[in-house]
């Protein structure tokens, strides 16, 4: 069998003296959409971040069958890359520079290559290359956000609630975006709190309560469980 692109295990976080993630264990197969679900506060935010090494955890991170390298920087320049929940887009700057700065670590021709790609897959943006980030709508802006991640051109993009703050109609062009990335080969690690739209997308799934695993499995079986339906995804 061959090891997950990302393997997390026994991962712990605390805040001062507050553990708030409490040893998940969770992996992501390569070619593969992971969703983590689970109410405000859980710890979903927290796990993501220590995936990517902000901040620090105890426990193991394997990717691609090796210890994750130790520097944010180092873990972006082997594949990984984390799209956070507020976006953190450079406001006053253009959508094209926000972008140039999401490929800083790459070749100026993988530079141009992956712009290309990017604009392709998000024609908005390529109509909105000169405007100013900061007045672009929240839809515009969750595109921009996914485009400069791929501009790293990764090989696992973890996304935290990439719907938050959408309309309906444009969550779902979202997460059909991220459909089509897994398609493209990018494996993809989803934290979300809209769970149903999430599951829908995932090939499995861990559900998060109080910095711990409650279940986990197939999304497909856990969206079809009466219990979880009920408990977490607002009724049948
Ligand atoms: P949400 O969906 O609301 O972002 P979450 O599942 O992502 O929730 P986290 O943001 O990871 O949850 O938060 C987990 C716990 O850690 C919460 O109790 C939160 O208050 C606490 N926490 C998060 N960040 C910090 C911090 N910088 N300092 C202290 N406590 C924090």
């Amino acid at each position: 069998m061959t090891a997950p692109l990302l393997q997390l295990k026994d991962i712990r976080v605390s805040y001062g003296r507050a553990e708030v993630v409490h040893g998940i264990s969770l992996d992501v197969a390569t070619g593969s959409i992971v969703s983590v679900i689970g109410a405000n506060g859980a710890g979903k935010t927290t796990l993501l971040n220590a995936a990517m090494g902000v901040i620090p955890s105890s426990g193991t991170i394997h990717y691609r069958g090796k210890p994750a390298p130790h520097s944010v920087e180092g873990r972006v320049q082997a594949g990984m890359c984390l799209v956070p929940e507020r976006r953190e887009l450079f406001t006053s700057m253009s959508v094209e520079d926000n972008l140039a700065l999401g490929g800083f670590l790459r070749s100026a021709t993988e530079r141009k290559e992956t712009l290309e790609d990017v604009y392709n897959r998000f024609p908005r943006l390529k109509e909105r290359r000169t405007q100013i980030a900061g007045t672009l709508s929240g839809g515009e802006r969750q595109m921009l956000a996914l485009g400069r991640a791929l501009m790293s051109r990764p090989q696992l993009l973890m996304l935290d609630e990439p719907s938050l703050g959408l309309a309906p109609k444009i969550v779902a062009e979202i997460l059909g975006i991220v459909s089509e990335l897994r398609a493209t080969g990018v494996s993809i690690l989803l934290v979300e709190q809209n769970a149903r739209a999430a599951l829908e997308i995932s090939d499995d799934a861990y559900l998060v309560e109080l910095g711990e695993v409650r279940r986990s499995g197939k999304a497909a079986e856990m969206a079809a469980d009466p219990a979880l339906v009920e408990s977490y995804l607002g009724g049948a």
